[in-house]
């Protein structure tokens, strides 16, 4: 008895091989492979075991129980065993060229004796004959191939009633044998289909000829050095063109009827599924269905892949016609008769697997949820796996398939999560860029309490006693000059010292509600304007009032509006515009003035950067804008043009403080 269960299934997946290319998705005839965490598995329960996803998986993900082990083990054991070939096998071994041979080779792995399943088909096209001649039978689906058998049960259940009464020829010829050779022998079947194993339990173990090649490849069995061999009895007929197209047909001599309508062929899981639509709108009315779920059983799973199909069709008819023309018909019918005693029928019980059909209202769900809302939405590119776009959904809405597998949708998914990744890269580094800002200003600034608290004292009583020194020393007097150098160089120091104070102390804001026109104006009074620096302001708000702090405002804005006058020595426009964008406040001031060198646009906010020369700049300006700003959650960005070929030169500081 086969040896597969539900634990075990016939057909499914090896973990960790599946690629998800959902090329069994599309092949699988009935829907029975759902993707679940990454891999595609098969719904033991709506599987038909047509092996279709076995043959198609180009990594070799899809297998099915294997009898080999069991099979050797009988070989090993002290019973007697019985190869029953299928007569498939001269498709599959065509290399070699003499079938004693092949006979030979398997009496050598062991078997005790070599049956051909075909002598069961011979038994079984004469009852096909009956029923195709009975004129009260009016339509009939043959009921020899157990993947078609397990899909109308399935998945027609309203079709079982049409299912030939007829058990296959493999059921046939396991009666045949066990009559013949007693039952204390091991059967195994051996043939191209993977359905064969879940058919019936009427053989010891069902190997495909896959499985027969690792037998004889495991024991090194090969053409050389074997003693060719007869089959052992019965010698079949005709029945050993079943496993072509219309075999079935050859194997019975029915050919009056086919051509006029009566028997249908069909092969290959697009076709008789086809032709079962068809049968069940009742359009093949009184007709005969020979279907195959494979393109012929010489194609099917159980086969190993390579060999030409047209090369496997023409070794099976060169191996029935030499077969045919040595038969002895007599001694052939005369052993048909032997086992006419062979109850040769068989009943179907439907067993239901198919599933409701969603709501229009689910589909709909479903398909707008893969954006998929208009006509032209719908590519239809199969790419799912699915024929088209609805039936995906459908599937979805099954819990068969998942969104994701959809294309298209999942390569706009990505498109979106890479400018996602693009933008939150961009924020990520300019983050990156202010903390080193941030840093930079936080060492300074510790650096700068340290200092200047040292300083300030000595330095007060230094410009102190200077300037006392400076008033008192009468002007003419040799070391005045002196004097007044000291007292002016001192007082720079002051105001370093003073900046570098400010510097520090800024780690607090004191937000007052301000009226912004009339702070940027009283802002222009912080500085001395020279004649040739013109200032215009331009306010496109409504409501002037805002969140800051004055005093480190006023600090921050004339800081940058120096600047500008600083950068317009031979005059300009000094130009501050107020305007809204959503919740924040920007502050456009932009001079006309030489512009900042590309080189130095990076460095202006560091900690005395200047290029003002020893005398005249500190450096800490800008420094002190950029901390005042982010005091504010504010953001600071310059744009410059220095270069007068690239139109008019001058530099444009941006603040956009939140209003609140
Ligand atoms: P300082 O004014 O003491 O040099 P800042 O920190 O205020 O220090 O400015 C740093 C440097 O940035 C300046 O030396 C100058 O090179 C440049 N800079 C700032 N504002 C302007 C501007 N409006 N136009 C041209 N260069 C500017
Ligand atoms: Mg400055």
């Amino acid at each position: 008895m086969c040896n597969y269960s539900n634990q075990n299934p016939l057909v499914f997946t090896i973990k960790g091989l599946c690629r998800v290319c959902y090329t069994c998705v599309r092949e699988c005839p009935v829907k029975a492979i759902k993707i679940i965490d990454g891999q595609a598995n098969i719904i033991s329960k709506r599987c038909i075991a047509c092996g279709n996803c076995v043959i198609v998986c180009s990594q070799g993900a899809k297998t099915y129980y294997s009898s080999v082990k069991k099979v050797e083990n009988f070989i090993r054991s002290k019973n007697k065993t019985m190869l029953c070939i299928a007569p498939s096998f001269a498709a599959e071994f065509t290399e070699i060229k003499n079938y004693k041979i092949f006979v030979g080779m398997l009496k050598e792995v062991g078997f005790d004796y070599i049956t051909e399943v075909s002598f069961g088909a011979d038994l079984v096209a004469e009852k096909y004959k009956d029923i195709f001649e009975n004129k009260k039978i009016k339509s009939v689906i043959t009921s020899d191939c157990p993947a078609i058998v397990n899909y109308i049960t399935h998945y027609h259940p309203d079709l079982v009633q049409f299912l030939a009464p007829i058990i296959t020829p493999a059921m046939a010829m396991a009666e045949v044998v066990k009559q013949k050779y007693g039952n204390n022998l091991k059967v195994v079947f051996a043939g191209p289909c993977i359905a064969k194993k879940a058919e019936s339990n009427c053989f010891d173990e069902n190997l495909t000829f896959i499985e027969l090649r690792k037998i004889l490849e495991n024991k090194n069995i090969s053409q050389k050095n074997v003693t060719a061999s007869e089959f052992d009895n019965p010698i079949s007929g005709k029945g050993a063109f079943f496993p072509v197209n219309h075999g079935l047909l050859k194997s019975i001599d029915k050919t009056a009827g086919f051509g006029k309508g009566e028997v249908i062929t069909a092969e290959g899981k697009v076709k008789f599924k086809e032709a079962i639509n068809e049968f069940e709108k009742g359009f093949l009315e009184n007709h005969h269905l020979e279907l195959l779920c494979c393109d012929g059983c010489i194609e099917g799973p159980g086969m190993s892949k390579g060999v030409p199909k047209l090369v496997k069709r023409m070794n099976i008819n060169k191996y029935v016609n030499n077969k045919l023309s040595k038969l002895s018909y007599e001694k052939w019918e005369k052993e048909k008769n032997d086992f006419l005693n062979i109850d040769l029928s068989r009943t179907f019980e439907p067993k239901d697997r198919r599933l409701k059909k969603p709501a229009k209202k689910e589909i709909k769900k479903i398909l707008v949820s893969m954006h998929k809302i208009q006509k032209n939405d719908m590519l239809n590119c199969g790419a799912c796996g699915y024929i088209n776009c609805e039936e995906h959904a459908i599937a979805v809405c099954e819990g068969l398939a998942e969104i994701e597998m959809c294309l298209p949708y999942t390569i706009e998914k990505l498109h979106n999560l890479v400018d996602d990744l693009n933008k939150s890269h961009k924020k990520l580094s300019d983050t990156k860029q202010a903390l080193k800002q941030s840093e930079k200003l936080a060492s300074m600034g510790q650096l700068s309490a340290g200092i200047a608290h040292e300083l300030n004292n000595p330095l007060g009583i230094i410009t102190l006693y200077s300037s006392i020194l400076k008033d008192e020393i009468d002007s003419k007097n040799d070391i005045y000059e002196d004097i007044k150098i000291i007292d002016e160089q001192a007082q720079r120091c002051k105001t370093i010292v003073g900046g570098l104070l400010n510097f520090a102390r800024k780690n607090k804001v004191n937000l007052k509600e301000t009226n912004i026109i009339d702070f940027v104006k009283h802002s222009f009074k912080s500085f001395v304007k020279p004649d040739n620096v013109e200032i215009k302001l331009v306010v496109e708000i409504e409501n002037p009032i805002v969140q800051i702090d004055n005093e480190q405002m006023m600090q921050a804005i004339t800081n940058i509006e120096k600047n500008a006058v600083e950068a317009m020595p031979k005059g300009g426009i000094l130009k501050v515009k107020i305007f809204n964008e959503k919740n924040n406040i920007i502050f456009e001031i932009s001079d006309t003035g030489i512009g900042i060198a590309e080189e130095n646009r990076e460095k202006i906010f560091t900690p005395f950067f200047t290029t003002k020369g020893a005398n005249k700049g500190t450096g800490l300006g800008l420094p002190l804008v950029y901390g005042i700003i982010k005091m504010h959650k504010g953001k600071i960005n310059v744009k410059s043009n220095n270069k007068p070929e690239n139109g008019q030169t001058g530099t444009t500081f941006i603040i956009s403080i939140p209003r609140n």
